[in-house]
């Protein structure tokens, strides 16, 4: 018995894949998920984890001290 439509799943969305030539993308079920899968930790995911350090605390308390007498 010889069965020649293996399925994967798409490491992106978990759907099926057929392992073929009917399916460039593989393993994942579209290029859609492949360009997503390779480019989300290096753009998006990056970018996030970046942002949040821009406040400067040390420009806030050399002001308040103009207010002693
Ligand atoms: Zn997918």
């Amino acid at each position: 018995m010889t069965q020649n439509s293996r399925t994967v799943s798409c490491p992106r969305c978990a759907k099926p894949v057929r392992w073929g030539p009917e399916s460039p993308f593989r393993p994942f079920c579209s290029e859609r998920c492949k360009m997503i899968d390779l480019g989300a930790w290096a753009s998006e995911e990056y970018r996030v984890a970046v942002k949040g350090k821009d406040e400067d605390p040390d420009a806030r308390s050399a002001g308040s001290e103009h207010d002693a007498p």
